[in-house]
């Protein structure tokens, strides 16, 4: 019966977005509100690596990483890297006093005098066996920064940490973490957390949790458990031991002595640095005068500071560095690699841009999005000789009901021979999200007069392709409305 976009994306781990713009760079318009059969979803598991079992059971092959990261080419000269740990759980389950703790106690103080600034991760050292080893983790805790980079089909984490208080146990949040971890196939390690504290039922938690298929290692299941609080730091170091083992038998490797391919992890635009973002290296090692493309932007690194703010002239495999020179801010989640030359990189950029735009306008106009300005193109177009009567449908918002009448009155005296204008609801007030919502139901485009709508009804209607006009002078409004159904409007982009 095939799945919806929304419905793979989800089992997929991706947004929507991604979903139509992989079709489409296949030749295939999509929408979101359509069912895709199975040739289609096989299609789209294909370009994210994962494996269709049956029909509508999508399985994510571990593969995942190991195939989009190392190349062939790197097989022969592969090291050991550090795992990338990212922390999830439900609100208030101590998600940040744990990487707080982390932070303060185990990075290696430098002569820069420990972590000066966050870049969005950070190195600590464990000891494992008396040898000293390092890990990488996350610095935004929750499972949304976790899902935005999977949005992007990046897959940079090698080991979850699931959050329970002991006081407080399984949550909703803790449930969608464990979801998100095992769509993406990481492993999980529990931090069972608030052991300190007084009703702490450690047994009650992984009670919970076996019941929804976690069973702790204890119990004979493969899923460790370390009771710990992160407040005190009583138990950290097992915590971290226990992800240094489970991190050992995955067998993480990288080849460092090729050119840097990663995961953008941060980024911001700077008022007086410019741009600046975070790029977790994968493979590779990344140097200072490097061209990196990632995404739309590009540009050749000018410098690269690290978790303590020092600056650094390499990164190698699992090291996370700021790095400044990038044209434009690329979004998290974004892959990076290395390229010869700036010409080159600024071709593939923008081929990446072009790309974007032609795929979201070809999935809006699948859509069958109605604004004023494709109404107006679709009523010129027929217009040779078509004796096809289109429908507007228009719902009006107005200040007060007296101006409510005008509007309504001024409408009706347009000519209405080849569009028929049909009001599907008028009201006194400003714009709101059901209005939004009644105008998607009925493909239907928002006047309103004298009034306003929030930036969240704008951002609301934006993203679901409904268009909000505006008007202070009823003529103007007229103007356009007969414009648009006489197929004249004059189309603004
Ligand atoms: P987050 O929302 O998951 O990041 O949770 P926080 O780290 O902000 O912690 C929420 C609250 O729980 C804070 O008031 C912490 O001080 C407290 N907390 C976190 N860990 C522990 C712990 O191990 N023991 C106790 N007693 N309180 C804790």
């Amino acid at each position: 019966q095939g799945l919806s976009v929304p419905e793979l994306a989800q089992k997929l781990a991706v947004n929507d977005a991604e979903i139509i713009k992989t079709l489409f760079m296949k030749g295939i318009v999509t929408t979101v509100n359509q069912t895709l059969d199975e040739e289609t979803i096989k299609l789209v598991c294909q370009e994210f690596n994962v494996e269709v079992l049956t029909s509508g059971s999508v399985k994510v092959e571990d593969m995942v990483k190991k195939t989009e990261i190392l190349d062939e080419e790197d097989l022969e000269s592969l090291e050991t890297r550090p795992p990338v740990v990212t922390i999830m759980g439900h609100v208030d389950h101590g998600k940040t006093s744990l990487l707080d703790f982390i932070r303060k106690s185990k990075v290696a103080a430098s002569e820069a005098g420990g972590i000066t600034q966050g870049i969005g991760a950070y190195k600590v050292s464990v000891m494992v066996d008396g040898a000293k080893q390092s890990c990488v983790f996350l610095d935004t805790p929750g499972h949304e920064a976790f899902t935005a980079m999977r949005a992007r089909g990046a897959q940079v984490t090698d080991v979850a940490v699931i959050v329970v208080a002991a006081d407080d146990g399984v949550k909703p949040q803790t449930q969608e973490a464990i979801a998100h971890a095992r769509a993406a196939s990481v492993p999980i390690v529990v931090a069972i957390n608030k052991i300190d504290k007084e009703g702490a039922e450690r047994e009650r938690v992984m009670q919970e949790l076996s019941g929804i298929g976690l069973m702790p290692e204890d119990w004979g299941g493969d899923v460790p458990m370390i009771p710990v609080s992160a407040l005190k730091g009583e138990n950290v170091d097992s915590l971290l031991e226990t992800i240094m083992l489970v991190a050992e038998f995955q067998e993480l490797k990288a080849n460092p002595n090729r050119s840097a391919k990663g995961t953008v992890i941060e980024s911001c635009l700077d008022k007086t640095k410019g741009v600046l973002a975070t790029l977790l290296v994968q493979n590779g090692t990344l140097r200072k005068g490097d061209v990196v493309l990632c995404g739309e932007a590009y540009g050749k690194i000018r410098a690269l500071l690290d978790d303590t703010g020092t600056r650094v002239e390499t990164a190698g495999p699992s090291t996370a560095v700021q790095v400044f020179g990038l044209s434009s801010v690329p979004i998290a989640g974004e892959m990076f690699e290395v390229l010869d030359s700036l010409e080159a990189a600024r071709e593939q950029a923008e081929i990446c841009a072009e790309t974007s735009r032609l795929a979201r306008l070809a999935a809006q106009a699948a859509e069958g999005k109605v604004t004023l300005a494709s109404f107006t193109s679709s009523i010129a177009e027929g217009s040779d000789g078509g004796v096809e009567r289109h429908q507007l449908n228009v719902i009006i918002k107005a200040d007060v009901q007296g101006s409510l009448e005008a509007v309504r009155e001024a409408l009706k005296t347009l000519p209405q021979d080849t569009v028929n204008l049909r009001v599907l609801l008028q009201a006194a007030g400003d714009v709101t999200i059901s209005d939004v919502d009644l105008a998607i139901a009925s493909e239907g485009i928002i006047i309103g007069f004298n009034v306003s709508s929030s930036s969240a009804v704008q951002t609301y209607a934006e993203s679901k392709g409904v268009e909000i006009r505006l008007y202070r002078i009823i003529y103007e409004l007229i103007d356009d409305i007969r414009n648009a159904m006489e197929g004249l409007l004059e189309v603004i982009q």
